[in-house]
Order: structure tokens, then sequence, then C-alpha cells
């Protein structure tokens, strides 16, 4: 039996860990596993990165999730609570939570709590997304610290908008507000990503929040994991289940959208859309076979896609297929098709086994 294979490096990540740490030596660092570690595999990458000083969630289930698997470091949600009930969920399960709007701050008030829960405020400067603006924030920070349901010290925690953008000043506004606020109230602090880390010296405070480059995968624009000194997590593969040959002027896939130039081998690999493979990826789009860079061929089908071998392949059925991952980087494939290579990593399907290695 052939499987779709995410080969999961678990060395790789731990590298990249290393890598980050020496970008900034004198923080702590909060591994990002939202989104199930960027499709990598939530409890499996918590644990291999067990150098973390505390995980970040989006939801409070991915953050029950850890708990259940037995991560037993602080966890903080990053989009807060949605709910007044969340705030008995956070105390219970020692979590942490980011409070960025006065409803999620009332609910904190006007919970009955068995013990206090430790939040981080989260401050707009900039990004216009989650958070209080600079002009109501010394209220806020006030009620947070009145409140006996609230662990003091408290966090503060805000999200750099631009920091892939090295040609901006947007980025560096953006510290300065958080620095203003930060120096005026007593707080443990949080504002790097990943760019910020590698980008931004400014925004490295107490913690930083790493995403991608975790997964060795890079924030920037024209640019891989690799040439950043980080090495690729995850390598997506499969197979070879089919060779055929082709005469030149035969067309291929669902629309004939392929035209084979000359005499060929076709490879038909397994591997799909109902994969997560983008289905708009062009004619040409590289895949890794046998050491050596083929094209896919005509558009990628929900199970399969054809590549062109080249007359005189060797290629057999069961060959190895990569996609993406050592040797062909997820952001050549993302640039192709129009995305960042986030969505990428994230999007595959439960058919895609996962193999930690
Ligand atoms: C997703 C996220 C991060 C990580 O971002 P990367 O660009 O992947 O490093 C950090 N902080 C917050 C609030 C986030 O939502």
């Amino acid at each position: 039996m052939q499987k779709v294979i995410a080969s999961i490096d678990r060395e790789a990540l731990r590298y990249n860990f290393r890598v980050i740490k020496s970008h900034v030596p004198g923080s702590k660092i909060i591994a990002v596993v939202k989104a199930n570690a960027y499709g990598h595999g939530l409890l499996e990458v918590a644990k291999t990165l067990s150098d973390a000083d505390a995980y970040a969630v989006a939801r409070i289930e991915e953050a029950l999730e850890l708990r259940s698997g037995g991560i037993v470091k602080p966890i903080i949600l990053l989009e807060g609570l949605f709910n007044p009930e969340d705030v008995q969920v956070v105390s219970a399960s020692s979590l942490e939570t980011a409070v960025g709007s006065w409803e999620q701050l009332e609910w904190i008030e006007k919970a009955n709590l068995q013990s206090p829960v430790k939040v981080w405020m989260a401050l707009n400067t900039g990004m216009h997304r989650l958070g209080l603006n600079e002009d109501e924030a010394d209220e806020f920070y006030s009620r947070l610290m009145k409140s006996s349901n609230v662990v003091k010290p408290i966090g503060l925690i805000s999200h750099l908008s631009c920091a892939d953008d090295l040609s901006s000043d947007y980025t560096k506004k953006q510290i300065d507000v958080f620095r203003r606020f930060a120096s005026a109230h007593e707080c443990h602090t949080a504002l790097a990503n990943s760019a910020g880390i590698l980008s931004w010296p400014e925004s490295h405070t107490d913690y930083v929040r790493p995403g991608i480059i975790l997964y060795g995968v890079s924030p920037y624009d024209g640019k891989t994991g690799e040439d950043l000194g980080l090495r690729p997590v995850m390598t997506l593969k499969s197979n070879l289940i089919a060779v055929r040959k082709v005469r030149k002027g035969d067309k291929v896939g669902y629309g004939a959208t392929w035209t084979a130039p000359r005499d060929t081998r076709l490879g038909i690999v397994a591997m799909g859309y109902g994969d997560g493979y983008p289905r708009q990826a062009p004619n040409g789009t590289p895949v890794l076979i046998n050491g050596r860079i083929a094209g896919t061929a005509g558009h990628v089908c929900m199970d399969m896609m054809a590549i062109d071998l080249g007359p005189d392949s060797a290629d057999k059925v069961g060959d190895e297929v990569i996609l993406w991952g050592k040797g062909l980087p997820v952001e050549k494939i993302a640039e192709l098709v129009d995305t960042i290579p986030y969505e990428l990593v994230l999007r595959l399907t439960d058919r895609v086994v996962k193999e930690y290695v």
C-alpha cells in the first residue's frame, strides 16, 4: 500500500528552535503551534519543542488538546476568550489568555473563579484587528490590575502587521507604541513574530512568538527558509502509481490543458487537491523525483496529477515523488500558485498521513 505522507523532521524542528534562540538570546520563546502547528501536528510538535518556554494557540480546543496530551508548560490563547464560559476553562486548565476587548475584560471581572487567571493585555499598535487602542489602554490596564480574578503582573502583547516588509517604517511605529506603553506600566512583554525575530531587533522583548520559522519556512516573499539558515520540517511525498507513454501532441488531463511538446513518458502521482495540493498549480510546477526536477503536466486532479518524466526516463511505478520539503522549497510552490507557504503546509487534508522521523 502506498501512502501519501507528510514526513515531519523532529531534528529540523529542534534545529530551527536553536537558530531562533541564537537570534534572541535574551528573550523567552513562545512557540506558536496554532492551526495544528501550521499543519505539522499540534501535540507532536509541542512535545518535540520541549525547550520552548510556552506555547501559543488560537483556540481553546487546541489548548485543551495540549493539556490532555500532557503539556504542562504555559499555553497562551492568542485570540482570547470567545464567551463568558471560557474564563472558567482558562482558570480550570491553567491556561493564559490574551484580553483585547472590553467584553472579554467584563467576562473576567464577573467570573466566579477558583483561581485567578494569567492574562496578556492585547494592545493595538497598528494591526487594527484585536486589542486596545492606545487612548483607552490605560483605563483597561487599571481595570485588569484591580480585578482579583487576574494574576499580577500581567503580560502585554501586540502583533506586527508588516514585519516582513523591510522597507516599510510601519513596524518601527508599532514598536514605538508598544514600548511606550510597556515602559510606563509594570508588565512582561511579547511582540515579535517570525519576521520581527529575524529583522527587527527592537521588537525583541521579554518573550518572542515565532510561528512559521519554527517550521523552517520563510516569512518573506522571494526567500526560502534555507536562505535564512533554517531547515524545512515538512516533506510532502507520494509515489508514482503509473508510467505511460504519450506522443507529441497528445493532450493530458481535465480540460486538455497540457499538450505533449514531444514524445515523452508521463508519471502519474498519487497526489491531488483532495490531499491539499493546490489545484491552481500551473503546468510545469516542479516536483522532485529520483533526485531531479520534473514538471506537472495538466490540471491537478482530486486524487492524482501527471508529471512529465522525459522521453528517456527510467522512473517506475512505486518511485517516490517529493512535492515540497527537502530539496524543493515549499516557498517556490507557494509563489507559483500565488499564495503564502503558510497556507500550503497547513491545508493538507486528513488523507495525508503524518510520519515523525
Ligand atoms: C500566528 C501568530 C504569530 C506567529 O506568526 P509567524 O508569522 O508565523 O511567526 C505570532 N503572534 C500572533 C498573535 C499570531 O497570531
